[in-house]
């Protein structure tokens, strides 16, 4: 019998809550918009990382006294935040707390309002992946790694004999590869974007669904002819101001070359980062691909990356064995339910002794 669970997922357009009462089935799951410093008045980010405290505490007290689950301790909180894993600090979270987040000591907060529970917070990112890694699929894969591609990037590497995520022994972080400096350029021509954190030219500037959002209108505007002839001109009026995210999905999805070519632009460094991770860590088994902008693209985003891989290559492998990218790199679950599953995992896991992933 599977330990029920109170599940968290924290992003930073939702928070979900859910109840886990066997291995990932997930029950009592209900949303709501997600307290951010775009919706909701505060004077200090602290007021924005109290609220979230209250409806934490308030929504696992409310699941655990109306559910037949009363008794249970243990919540897991998936959360969409770069951090600590070692201390539970968050880090920093743009979507959630902006340009002037500051580092937030979460576990410590909910420990000292509510210390009938057993706390557990994971990194949204890791949660995905311990989903995945819980699947008959990938059980004997040595490493596997996992890439969301939303409206951040980053990336977990699970490590199966360690049965653990390894993070730096200090800074207690992993796979934050939205974040890695890129010379971004289209038809050879260098592109400079600002990346959600501020600095120039990370790989989220560019390859994230914030970054093509902001790329597609400079490169409707940059190459008029190719964009009067593409689908893009007549989704969005003839105005490359506004051509949007969801016009490039419609125009890629018409196999529109000009939608193709920037689809294409925007896989190319993502395509690099798994030439340098497979190079260097050769156990690596699986690259699974989650998030908005990949359920978006849907088949034609893992062809584009396939393509610029094998464009690529990886030095006296793929010579030898053409389909070695193609085994390796698959679409992981497109679903909803990543964080409050890994979640529940994680706290099954770890919640005895409490504490972070
Ligand atoms: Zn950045």
């Amino acid at each position: 019998v599977q330990t029920e669970v109170i599940a968290f997922d924290i992003g930073g357009t939702w928070f979900r809550s859910g109840l886990a009462i066997a291995k990932n089935e997930l029950v009592s799951v209900t949303r709501r918009p997600a307290i951010n410093y775009t919706n909701t008045a505060y004077r200090e980010i602290s007021d924005l990382q109290t609220a979230l405290v209250d409806y934490l505490v308030v929504e696992a007290n409310r699941l655990r006294s109306e559910h037949a689950s009363q008794g249970t301790r243990l919540v897991g909180i998936s959360m969409g935040a770069c951090i600590n894993a070692h201390s539970g600090r968050v880090l920093n979270s743009g979507p959630l707390w902006g340009v002037d987040c500051v580092p937030f000591d979460l576990l410590a907060a909910l420990r000292t309002r509510a210390p009938h529970f057993d706390w557990v917070i994971i990194n949204d990112i890791t949660a995905a992946l311990l989903r995945h890694k819980d699947e008959p699929t990938y059980a004997d894969a040595p490493r596997m790694t996992l890439i969301t591609v939303s409206t951040g990037i980053g990336c977990r590497t699970y490590d199966a004999r360690l049965h653990t995520v390894p993070v730096d022994p200090v800074h207690g972080v992993q796979g934050e590869i939205g974040h890695i400096p890129i010379s971004f350029s289209y038809r050879e021509q260098p592109i400079i974007l600002t990346c959600d954190c501020g600095a120039l030219n990370h790989v989220n500037a560019f390859c994230s669904g914030r970054g093509i959002a902001s790329l597609i209108p400079l490169l409707s505007a940059k190459y008029t002819d190719d964009f009067h002839n593409s689908l893009l001109s007549e989704l969005s009026q003839g105005l490359p101001g506004r051509v949007s995210v969801e016009d490039l999905v419609i125009a890629v999805h018409n196999l529109d070359s000009f939608a193709l070519s920037i689809l294409d632009a925007v896989t190319f460094p993502l395509a690099h980062i798994i030439v340098n991770l497979l190079t260097i860590d050769p156990e690596v088994e699986y690259v699974l691909f989650v998030g908005g902008v990949v359920n978006s693209f849907g088949s034609q985003y893992l062809e584009s990356l396939l393509h610029r891989l094998d464009s690529i290559g990886l030095y006296q492998v793929t010579l030898y064995d053409p389909e070695f990218f193609k085994r390796r790199i698959r679409f992981g679950f497109l679903d909803d339910s990543s964080g409050l599953i890994g979640a529940a995992l994680a706290a099954r896991a770890y919640g005895a002794e409490g504490g972070n992933v």
